[in-house]
């Protein structure tokens, strides 16, 4: 930098925050709650609504916060919450390979404890490796509580019973066990020093706003020991941001929602946005923000400005949008070359591209994070994408679901996404099944459970149709009738003998086919087959007994040669034990005369 130029070009940005946990636990409330006190702190206006966050600036901290924080420890400007809560929107919020929150809030409701969206939202954050705090939430239901408004915690566990106290605390030992199960050293975040290497957890309560001042001082105090560089970004820089949502809006047709985490955008930018095909290159017609409440009965919610600067919610109206997608980058051009900017959007895009094969399931999701985080669900799983996109199920993913030569691959897994009506309809008449969840580990279970009973139902007709190993003998004295066909008194030794089947006798290791089987019969009766240990009459056309057979003789079931493999390869473990140990003595038989017979 030249001695003249002594302005200071980076600044600090507002962290993110991003807030998850399983359903019910208490996300909207806890963020509503930190919502409300800051209008009350901040009386009117102090606090600022943006377009799917809202800002909380400093002084309105640590006014809520009380004696926890003393503003001059602090330079970083606020906390931006992410105001849909969720891993749905924490995926989707990503920048740049990472996730776009910089810090995540983990609500467990301390009655309930770890649930499954629990579980998927740490697995979330392990990936991403984005720094959490856990919100141990409504501790205001441990039975007895007396409750304190806005108090913070030590304040308000002072206050309560010994028994009510030894309650609270079982539950949130339950969470820290249930933390340190899944890999997290985790304490009460009062014990712990080092929040990088341990995961605070905060009991909190959404609805009386005990522990809130708490927790927005973890918040603010791990930002800024641990996150201070990273929020260092050139203000006057071209605006970088994530599209949240992609939205029609009335008088301004197709909007995205962005959530700007760099540099600043301005009402006449050139932006180049992801799209469904390619870079979408488009200028900026108006930058849109909410309207004060009190302005609202005017004829648009949403009022423009000029310019915004990270971090912020903004809502971008824009031509030819229409393919963009959630998830995707925003990249300001201004004074930039455009050929590098679209380059990187599209490096950007391509990081988070999905690897499909040539068949496979098709994967629907919401965003591209979603969409992500899908593939990386269904790799583990081993089950191979042939298609992966942003959006509703469609008729042409029935069209590219029903083309597939395996029946488990005629699928569609739609992550939070809907199936529209003619969709529906054609996926029944192609025989497509679609799969729909909001947990993904539900949705791969549910498919799962699907390739289970199609493999299940595949095997079934196998057995069906494919020959059965059996081993009979003729008992002495039961000759019926000499031949045409031949009807003999034999006794099962092992296997399954059934009708029509083709009969062997081995002379030494040698088979000869002497017939087939015309008829089984048990004490009278017709039967379709003879288990193990079953003595019954048989009628074998094509032998004459006393010359091709004779009484004594030991017959088999033939086996063809591929029945034989697949009865060895694949179904060894779906057939009795007796019709096993028939088939590896045939198997010997023919093998020490063919050492490579069925293999
Ligand atoms: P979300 O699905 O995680 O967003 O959960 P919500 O915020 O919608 O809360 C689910 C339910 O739990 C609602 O009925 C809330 O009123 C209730 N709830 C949330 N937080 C608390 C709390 O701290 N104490 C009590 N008693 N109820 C709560």
């Amino acid at each position: 930098m030249s001695d003249t130029d002594t302005r200071d070009p980076t600044s600090l940005r507002t962290p993110i925050v991003a807030v998850l946990g399983h359903v019910d636990h208490g996300k909207t409330s806890l963020l509503d709650k930190i919502r409300g006190s800051a209008v009350i702190e901040g009386e009117a206006g102090a606090i600022t609504q943006h377009i799917g966050a809202t800002a909380v600036p400093l002084d309105i901290i640590s006014s809520i916060a009380g004696d926890l924080v003393d503003p001059e420890d602090f330079d970083l400007p606020g906390l931006l919450f992410i105001d849909t809560p969720g891993h749905h929107s924490f995926t989707t919020l990503r920048s740049r390979g990472g996730a776009l929150a910089d810090i995540a809030i983990l609500v467990v409701d301390v009655n309930d404890g770890f649930q499954p969206q629990t579980l998927e939202a740490l697995d979330i954050l392990k990936r991403s490796q984005t720094p959490f705090i856990v919100a141990a939430n409504k501790i205001d239901t441990v039975p007895g509580w007396n409750a304190n408004e806005d108090e913070p915690i030590n304040d308000t566990y002072e206050s309560q019973s010994e028994r009510v106290r030894q309650r609270l605390d079982e539950e949130l030992y339950e969470i820290i066990g249930n933390l340190s199960d899944e890999g997290f050293s985790a304490d009460l975040y009062w014990r712990v020093q080092n929040f990088q290497r341990n995961i605070g957890v905060v009991p909190v309560s959404a609805m009386t706003g005990e522990g809130v001042p708490d927790l927005l001082t973890v918040m603010m105090g791990l930002s800024q020991r641990y996150m201070k560089e990273e929020m260092e970004i050139d203000v006057a820089g071209p605006g970088v941001g994530t599209v949240l949502e992609v939205k029609e809006e009335k008088g301004f047709g197709t909007t995205v929602d962005t959530v700007l985490y760099d540099g600043t955008i301005r009402a006449d930018d050139k932006i180049v946005v992801g799209g469904q095909n390619e870079p979408i290159v488009t200028d900026v017609r108006a930058l849109l923000q909410p309207r004060p409440l009190a302005e609202i009965r005017t004829e648009s919610r949403f009022e423009k400005v000029d310019e915004v600067g990270a971090a912020a919610g903004i809502k971008i109206a824009a031509p030819d949008l229409a393919d963009a997608m959630a998830g995707a980058p925003v990249r300001v051009v201004r004074d930039r070359d455009l050929d590098e900017v679209i380059e990187e959007v599209q490096a950007e895009l391509a990081d988070i591209a999905v690897d499909t094969a040539e068949e496979g399931v098709v994967v629907k999701a919401d965003t591209l994070g979603s969409l992500e985080a899908m593939a990386d669900a269904l790799g583990e799983a081993e089950v191979p994408i042939v298609r992966a996109e942003v959006g509703d199920v469609a008729p042409r993913d029935v069209s590219v679901a029903s083309t597939a030569d395996d029946p488990k691959q005629k699928a569609i897994l739609g992550f939070n996404v809907d199936t529209l009506d003619d969709a529906e309809q054609r996926a029944e008449i192609e025989d497509v099944t679609i799969f729909t969840d909001e947990v993904i580990y539900q949705l791969i279970e549910g498919y799962e459970e699907y390739v289970e009973e199609i493999e299940q139902a595949q095997q079934d007709t196998i057995l069906e149709n494919i020959s059965r190993p059996a081993r009979f003998r003729i008992l002495p004295d039961h000759t019926f009738r000499q031949n045409d066909p031949a009807v003999v008194g034999v006794e099962v030794n092992s296997g399954t003998l059934r009708n029509n089947t083709n009969v062997v006798k081995f002379e030494g290791n040698e088979p000869e086919r002497v017939g087939q089987v015309k008829g089984i019969q048990e004490q009278g009766e017709d039967i379709d087959e003879a288990r193990s240990g079953n003595r019954v009459s048989v009628a074998i056309d094509g032998p004459t007994v006393g010359r091709q057979i004779e009484e004594d003789d030991e017959l088999w079931a033939e086996i063809p040669e591929k029945h034989a493999k697949i009865l060895e390869q694949e179904l060894a473990s779906e057939i009795p034990g007796d019709e096993l140990e028939a088939l590896n003595m045939y198997l010997d038989k023919q093998r020490s005369r063919d050492p490579f017979w069925g293999k």
